[in-house]
Formats: structure tokens, C-alpha cells, sequence
């Protein structure tokens, strides 16, 4: 498909070039053979009237004869005309080199695009699959006892919540891309309200896993979308609380260096692998530990990054296996 699209520009491109080239070849040609064009009608005339001796003789000995001047006028067409066959041969190796310059990011779009779709494919096709061969395996049976098909229905429910929560990281993703178009959703936002919020709706499962989350000195003053920043700290938070064992500790503090708040979230979890870590921010990535131990997508952090960047800061880990991570995240101040 790209192929047939960087010949197909190619050739836009030499069309393009070669009509210039053209145009100026024959503006050139027609601007420098001229004079020469009215001084061969004058000889011509001369030559057709020569007993006719009102004229002054143009030809002096050394100029230059008519057939001198044809051949030159030649000439020159066929050095245009080479100049052009050179500029076609030059333009079509440089146009197909910029065509493949121009189609090198969309490429790279629709690939990532393609990779998406696949793995969400993959990662709808588990639970699914499960649901119907748990429902076939049930219709099987002759009888039902009231036992089992509650039992059915709860294991149904769970696999129906892990997609549910698919979807919703699936259509959170989508919603990132326009965040940052929408101005109107841009608001003064105190950072420790943003981040106190987070933590509401994750110290339920705090309190089940018996983790202390402490939040030092973090009142600054940030511009942005409420909600995909309660939300990227909720990702943040819940990552930390899923990959902790029980009574650890998380700490959140922040400072500011030139205009921009520096925000840490530690946790003496688990900890990332250095093999592991520069792919943590790739959508579906989970690491093999986590993937045997703890329920997700790997979808979190691609969100939590594309809210970050679309409020023009940046996100990065610090980690060591079995001692924790600390995930700091920069943002301007407003
Ligand atoms: P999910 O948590 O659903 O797997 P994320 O995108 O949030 O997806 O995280 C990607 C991977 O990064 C996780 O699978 C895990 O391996 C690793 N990870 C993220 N946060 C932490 C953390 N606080 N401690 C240890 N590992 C983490």
C-alpha cells in the first residue's frame, strides 16, 4: 500500500518539477534567441535584397553568418533539452526520496493503529472466550442446581467487569487525544485539591491492602483539564497500591524548579526490571511478573503519559526490583 503511494507521489513530484523546468526552459529559450531571431530576419532580407542599398551592411567580417547562428540557436535547444533530461533524472531519485520522507510518519501512525487494534483484539477475545465456554460447558449439562449457575452467573460477572474496565481504558485513550484542543476544559486547578481527590477514590482499596498514603507539601497552582488530571493521579495511585505488598507505605511530595512542580508518587512495591522499564509506557505493556499476578491491561500508564504530554509536562520512573518505584511527574506552573 505504501509502496504504490511513494511511486504514485514520485511522480507528482517529477510531474511537478518537470512542468517548472519546462516552462522555464522555454522562457529562457525564447528570451535569449531573440535578438538573435530579428538579426537573421535582417540578414535574410539583406541577403534576399542585397542590390537594394539603403541599408547599412549589418554583416561585418567576423560576425556571425546565418547558418552560425541557426546552429547556435540548436545548440542551445539541445543543451535545454539535456539540462531537462538531467533535472528528470536528478528529480526523480530526490522524489522518491522525499516521498519516502513524507510518508514515513503516516506509516508509522497507521502501523501503531494496526498494532492497536490487534492487541485490543486479543485482549477483548480472553474474556469472551471464557464467558461463552463457561456458558457452553453449563447448557451441557442436563440439570442445573441453583448452586452452580450462581456460581456461573458470579464468574460471568467478573469476566463482564474486566471488559467493562477494557472498554473504559480503551474509550479513556480516545478521549486523551483532545484534551488539550479544548480550551474551554483548561482551568486553574490547586494541585493538592487534584491530587487529594485522586486519593478518595483509591483509599478503599488502600484500606483493604492496609497501605498508608501520605501526601507532603504539595500546594501549587497548575492549568488544566480537572479530570484527566484527577484521573492521571488515580492511575498513578492505583498502580502503586496494585503492585504493594500489604502495610507498605506510599509517599507523595513535590517541588518546583523553574517554573514547574516536580511530583513524586513512591511505593516500596514490587519495582520494575531495568529490561522492563522503557517499555512501562507502551499501550497493552505489562510486565511478565505482574501479567501472572495482578489483574490489568497495560493501557494505565499510556494514559497517564498522553494526559501528562497533552499538559505539555513530562512523566518518568525511577525503580528497583523488590525495593519500589517512584514515578515523578513534571508539569508547568500556571
Ligand atoms: P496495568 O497496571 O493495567 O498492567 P499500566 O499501564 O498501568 O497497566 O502499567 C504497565 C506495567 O507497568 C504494569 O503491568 C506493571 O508491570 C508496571 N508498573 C506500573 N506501575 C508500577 C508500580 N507502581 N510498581 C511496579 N510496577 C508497575
Amino acid at each position: 500500500m505504501f509502496t504504490k503511494a511513494r511511486f504514485k507521489l514520485t511522480a507528482w513530484y517529477v510531474v511537478i518539477i518537470l512542468i517548472i523546468s519546462t516552462l522555464f526552459s522555454i522562457a529562457f529559450y525564447n528570451a535569449s534567441t531573440r535578438e538573435i531571431d530579428r538579426i537573421i530576419d535582417r540578414l535574410e532580407f539583406e541577403r534576399q535584397h542585397s542590390e537594394f542599398r539603403l541599408f547599412r551592411p549589418l554583416r561585418s567580417s567576423n560576425a556571425p553568418s546565418i547558418e552560425e547562428l541557426l546552429s547556435y540557436k540548436e545548440r542551445m535547444r539541445m543543451t535545454l533539452l539535456f539540462v531537462n533530461g538531467l533535472i528528470f533524472i536528478f528529480s526523480a531519485g530526490a522524489a522518491y526520496f522525499l516521498a519516502g520522507r513524507t510518508l514515513r510518519p503516516i506509516k508509522i501512525m497507521v502501523d501503531e493503529q494496526n498494532q492497536f487494534i490487534s492487541n485490543a483484539s486479543h485482549e477483548l477475545r480472553t474474556p469472551i472466550a471464557t464467558l461463552r465456554a463457561e456458558m457452553e460447558g453449563k447448557l451441557l449439562e442436563k440439570r442445573i442446581s441453583d448452586k452452580a449457575a450462581r456460581k456461573l452467573i458470579t464468574s460471568n460477572l467478573e469476566e463482564l467487569g474486566r471488559l467493562q474496565n477494557l472498554a473504559n481504558d480503551l474509550l479513556k485513550l480516545a478521549q486523551t487525544h483532545t484534551i488539550n484542543n479544548d480550551e474551554n476544559k483548561q482551568e486553574m486547578l490547586s494541585l493538592l485539591e487534584v491530587i487529594k481527590t485522586a486519593y478518595n477514590k483509591v483509599s478503599p482499596l488502600a484500606k483493604q491492602k492496609k497501605i498508608k498514603i501520605t501526601i507532603k507539601s504539595v500546594e501549587n497552582i497548575i492549568k488544566g483539564d480537572k479530570n484527566s488530571l484527577i484521573e492521571l493521579f488515580v492511575i498513578l495511585f492505583d498502580n502503586a497500591i496494585k503492585y504493594s505488598s500489604e502495610n507498605s507505605e506510599i509517599t507523595v511530595t513535590s517541588e518546583i524548579t523553574e517554573h514547574k512542580t516536580k511530583i513524586a508518587i513512591a511505593d516500596q512495591g514490587i519495582g520494575i526490571s531495568k529490561e522492563d522499564l522503557p517499555h512501562i509506557f507502551e499501550r497493552f505493556f505489562r510486565a511478565d511478573k505482574s501479567r501472572s499476578m495482578i489483574d490489568g491491561y497495560g493501557l494505565g500508564l499510556s494514559i497517564a503519559k498522553k494526559i501528562v504530554e497533552a499538559h505539555r509536562g513530562s512523566i518518568d520512573v525511577d525503580s528497583k526490583i523488590s525495593k519500589g518505584s517512584t514515578f515523578k511527574v513534571i508539569m508547568p506552573l500556571a
